[in-house]
């Protein structure tokens, strides 16, 4: 719904409208890839490996992340998967045992989890199978900058490179990398489209910020400074157009009244319709993925 917030009274915001349940967890071939990789490295001849078995048979296979920054081992649920945080050069015998260590903690705080997402499914945040990249040679279209990116996802690159109409993207860290791109390209558009409508209609505002935002398209402050978010990129021109509208029209009416959408429809005849396709909006599967 696009109500204002209850914990933020200076701030109207524009909700996503729709969030689909989560599937059943699976666990990332890469972060596997990954492990296997570390444990070749890193295992003493001899010593038998770390099983990513799960812990319990309730809980989706622990995955593995090797953290060049973590301190100390961390275990993290979220989004419907477990991983363990492992900082580098620690033994298997160390993981085995926080492993051990935790495991009843982690069940009760799985359990905790599962039930409160059966009571409320809308709180059960991103898809946890949403977190792999299309294969390769799939495509990511801009619609607003009429472009059409071919995706060739490969271990081969270390960093992405846009080239042509292919973006080269790196396979270890291709979530990360794709999204960042991708907001890139938001912050290198959005403001100028927001300013030109603003020129158009003549809405003032006093500030704009581009954002990885969860759950919101937008929002404008009782100061009329306005945040959007980066996904706005991914969508049709028209939505795109309705959701930048919309946040110009609270520099008028902060609030969601008649004298609010009497403001939409004079800048948006079709907001209504524009309303009703942003509830059907479906993101890339990565778009909402952690890693
Ligand atoms: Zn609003």
């Amino acid at each position: 719904m696009c109500v204002p917030s209850p914990a933020r009274r200076d701030l109207v915001v524009l909700n996503f409208f729709s969030r689909k349940p989560p599937d059943e967890p699976t666990i990332d071939s890469s972060v596997r890839a990954a492990l296997d990789d570390w444990f070749s490295d890193a295992a003493v001849p001899g010593t038998e490996r770390v099983e990513a078995e799960p812990v319990l048979a309730a809980l989706p296979e622990v995955e593995w992340r090797i953290n060049a920054r973590a301190k100390r081992l961390r275990l993290t649920i979220k989004s419907g998967r477990v991983w363990v945080t492992i900082p580098p050069r620690t033994s298997q015998a160390t993981v085995k045992k926080f492993l051990k260590d935790t495991e009843s903690w982690l069940n009760s705080q799985w359990q905790k989890q599962q039930a409160l997402k059966l009571k409320h499914p809308d709180l059960a945040g991103s898809d946890p199978a949403r977190t792999s990249l299309p294969q390769s040679q799939q495509t990511l279209i801009l619609p607003a900058l009429t472009q059409t990116w071919y995706l060739d996802v490969s271990d081969r690159y270390s960093r992405l490179k846009a080239h042509g109409n292919i973006l080269h993207v790196p396979e270890s860290k291709a979530v990360a990398s794709l999204k960042n791109w991708v907001k890139q390209q938001a912050e290198g558009y959005l403001p100028d489209r927001l300013a030109e409508l603003a020129d158009q209609y003549g809405f003032h505002y006093s500030g704009c910020t581009v954002r990885h935002a969860r759950g919101r398209w937008g929002s404008c402050s009782r100061q009329g400074k306005i945040n959007l978010n980066a996904a706005l990129i991914l969508l049709a021109p028209e939505l795109l157009d309705y959701v930048l509208l919309h946040e110009l029209c609270h520099t008028r009416q902060f609030n969601h009244s008649p004298l609010f959408w009497a403001e939409m429809l004079a800048v948006c005849p079709s907001y209504i319709s524009n309303r009703r396709a942003l509830k059907h909006i479906e993101l890339p599967l990565w778009w909402h993925a952690s890693a």
